[in-house]
């Protein structure tokens, strides 16, 4: 574990001046985002940088059925229309709430989970920006919205 540390910090100096160049491959910075029986998120504030991989991992810790109180993450197109995106999701309940028809508005999105459920999305974070994130289940995306800003 010792040697390990070390050749970390070591990465880190290297990484620093310039020379060590780490891959691509690099692990996806991870969010944890809860979501409740309140219908609240537990984060609506994310920050990040123009692609950086992002793996957003939504954790629902409430306790209701998932047909009464599912929730999900969807990740939309800055100046998405989300009143008429969350009209449409409402009877998209096969595609998890994600209307076919506003696909074109979905940068990222979750399945819809039931109480003690994770479900995650990773995926590279697009253009400088503000992208509006909600739950599109049915009902929920006035209180259940944040925003993703792009530096
Ligand atoms: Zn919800």
């Amino acid at each position: 574990m010792k040697k390990l540390r070390a050749r970390l910090a070591l990465a880190a100096v290297l990484c620093a001046a310039g020379t060590l160049h780490l891959s691509a491959a690099a692990a996806p910075r991870e969010i944890e985002i809860t979501a409740n029986d309140q219908m609240k998120f537990g984060v609506t504030a994310i920050e990040a940088k123009a692609g950086e991989q992002l793996k957003v991992v939504l954790k629902n810790i409430g306790t209701l059925p998932k047909e009464a109180m599912g929730h999900n993450w969807v990740l939309l197109k800055p100046g998405t229309d989300l009143n008429a995106f969350a009209m449409a999701a409402m009877t998209a309940k096969d595609t998890d709430y994600v209307p076919a028809a506003h696909k074109d508005k979905v940068v990222a999105s979750t399945k819809v989970i039931g109480p003690k459920q994770t479900a995650e999305a990773t995926f590279t974070v697009p253009a400088a920006g503000e992208y509006p994130f909600i739950c599109s289940f049915p009902g929920h995306y006035m209180l259940m919205k944040g925003t993703l800003t792009v530096k």
